[in-house]
C-alpha cells in the first residue's frame, strides 16, 4: 500500500532524478523546443521536495494535492500545469485515506492522465508527455489485475513509461511547441515523456 512517507519519498526521488538529468531534458527541448524543461522541471520538483520534507501532509492525496498546486504556480513552462493537474487530480481522486492500495492508486492515476489529456487537448500518439503516462498507467492496472504485486506493476508501469517516451521518436509533434516545427518534429525524443518515464521510475523506487 501507499502511505503518505512512501508519497513522499516517490516526489523526493523525483526531484533527485530531474536534478540529475536536468541537462539532459533541457537538450531533448532544444531541437524540438526552447531548451527550458530541465530548468522548469528542476525549479518545480525542487519546490515540491522543500516544502513537502519541511512539513508532510498527513495522507497520500494530501500530498499530491499540495505537491500539483506547487508545480502549477512554481513553473512557468507548459509543463507545469500539465504535471500539476496530474498530481492535483490524482490527490483529489485519493480522498483523505491514509492508507491507498494498488487498484486505488492505479484508477487515481488514470484519472490524473485524462485531465492531463483534456487540459492539454491532446492524445496518446501525439508526441508528448501522455505517450509515456497513458501506457505507464494501463500497464499497471493490467498487472495488478493479473495479480502482480505493486512492487512488480510499478517496475513493469516503469517499463511501458520508457517504452512509450522511446516510442515519440519518430512522431511528429501534434501538441506543444514541437508541433509548430511540423515535420522537422520527426526523429526526436519528446523532452515531457523523458521526464514522465523519469517519474515512473522514481515511483517504482519509491515502493520498491
Ligand atoms: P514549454 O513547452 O512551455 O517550454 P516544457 O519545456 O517544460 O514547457 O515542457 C514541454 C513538454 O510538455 C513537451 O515535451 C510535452 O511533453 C509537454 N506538452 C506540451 N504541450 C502539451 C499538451 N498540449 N498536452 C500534453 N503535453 C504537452
Ligand atoms: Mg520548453
Ligand atoms: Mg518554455
Amino acid at each position: 500500500a501507499l502511505t503518505n512517507e512512501r508519497t513522499v519519498r516517490w516526489l523526493v526521488l523525483a526531484a533527485e532524478a530531474v536534478s540529475r538529468e536536468a541537462d539532459r531534458l533541457t537538450e531533448l527541448d532544444s531541437p524540438i523546443g526552447d531548451a527550458d524543461h530541465g530548468n522548469n522541471m528542476r525549479r518545480g520538483f525542487g519546490a515540491v521536495r522543500d516544502s513537502l520534507t519541511a512539513e508532510t501532509p498527513e495522507t497520500p492525496g494530501a500530498v499530491l494535492r499540495q505537491a500539483g498546486r506547487l508545480l502549477v504556480s512554481k513553473v512557468g513552462g507548459a509543463s507545469g500545469p500539465l504535471y500539476g493537474t496530474l498530481l492535483r487530480r490524482a490527490g483529489k481522486e485519493l480522498g483523505d485515506s491514509p492508507e491507498v492500495s494498488g487498484a486505488d492508486l492505479a484508477a487515481a492515476l488514470r484519472t490524473g492522465v485524462d485531465a492531463v489529456a483534456q487540459l492539454g487537448g491532446a492524445a496518446t500518439g501525439d508526441k508528448t508527455m501522455l505517450d509515456a503516462l497513458d501506457p505507464a498507467v494501463t500497464a499497471l492496472r493490467t498487472a495488478l489485475e493479473r495479480g502482480e504485486t505493486l512492487e512488480a506493476a510499478l517496475s513493469q508501469a516503469g517499463t511501458a513509461a520508457d517504452e512509450g517516451a522511446a516510442a515519440t521518436v519518430p512522431i511528429r509533434a501534434r501538441k506543444g511547441r514541437a508541433s509548430y516545427l511540423g515535420e522537422r518534429s520527426e526523429g526526436h525524443l519528446d523532452p515531457g515523456a523523458a521526464s514522465s518515464a523519469l517519474l515512473l521510475a522514481a515511483l517504482a523506487e519509491a515502493v520498491a
